[in-house]
């Protein structure tokens, strides 16, 4: 019957294989397999199988103060059973509870205190990466909407660099690089145009926080947060452009 398990029509290879096994056994192994031969087969004690176990974040029990648009997932996440736990969910438990203490009392933009969102409104995250926006594109996005890039006021306590604009001498701030500075409004009128072939209007929140994905509008929501990536990367890459000293600094003709 092995024999025809195996697909084998005669007992020739699995005679010498068996002839190989046993000529590799221990003495033990032989001492084993004829006992077993001679009581019957062993049995294997009966244990219990792994008992059910549960992962999650513990209650929040820090006296820190959480803030109430805190970056911290930790207080959305479940306990769940740790045999069917996916991968994503262990990665986000474990990064998060690693940086709890920093996270839990910081906003998550610092946008929130700079362009405070409107009723209803608030930082699309998951529209910051698409199908259509380049990966790079995607990462300068959620960085700036992090408010993690670099400006003078931040770089000038490091570096000699001063603190003002390279474009205009103004006090170099977050919001005056992707909102106030002179040079961004030609590029600001171009995006105003060509969203109002989409019906939308423009405006330094929807600049800022992208627009939600919807599923009737979906290709236009797309298309829309790819040009509003385009644009905050092409603002990113010619202030560096500028500190480096390149030709290319018009944000409008980069985008
Ligand atoms: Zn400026």
């Amino acid at each position: 019957m092995l024999i025809r398990c195996m697909g084998l029509s005669r007992p020739r290879t699995p005679w010498r294989v068996l002839q190989e096994v046993k000529a590799a056994l221990t003495p033990a192994a032989w001492a084993y397999l004829n006992r077993a031969l001679r009581e019957g087969s062993p049995r294997p004690p009966s244990t219990p199988g792994l008992p059910d176990l549960s992962i999650g974040p513990l209650p929040h029990r820090s006296q820190q103060t959480r803030h109430p648009f805190t970056a911290s997932q930790l207080h959305e996440l479940q306990p769940i059973s740790f045999h069917i736990a996916p991968q994503k969910y262990l990665y986000t438990l474990t990064l998060h509870l690693l940086h709890a203490h920093t996270v839990v009392s910081r906003p998550d933009t610092k946008w929130r205190d700079l362009l405070p969102p409107l009723e209803g409104e608030q930082p699309w995250w998951a529209s910051l990466y698409s199908t259509l926006v380049p990966r790079p594109v995607g990462d300068i996005n959620w960085r700036l909407l992090h408010g993690a890039v670099s400006t003078g006021v931040f770089l000038t306590r490091f570096t000699p660099i001063p603190d003002t604009c390279p474009f205009c001498n103004v006090r170099e701030t977050l919001a005056h690089v992707y909102l106030e500075c002179a040079r961004l409004q030609p590029l600001f009128w171009l995006l105003t145009n060509i969203l109002l072939r989409f019906w939308l209007h423009f405006s330094l929140h929807l600049f800022i926080y992208t627009l939600p994905i919807r599923g009737p509008t979906k290709s236009r929501d797309l298309l829309v947060n790819l040009l509003l990536a385009l644009a905050k990367t092409a603002i990113y890459k010619t202030r560096e452009g500028r500190l480096a000293n390149e030709a290319s600094c018009d944000c409008r003709a980069v985008f």
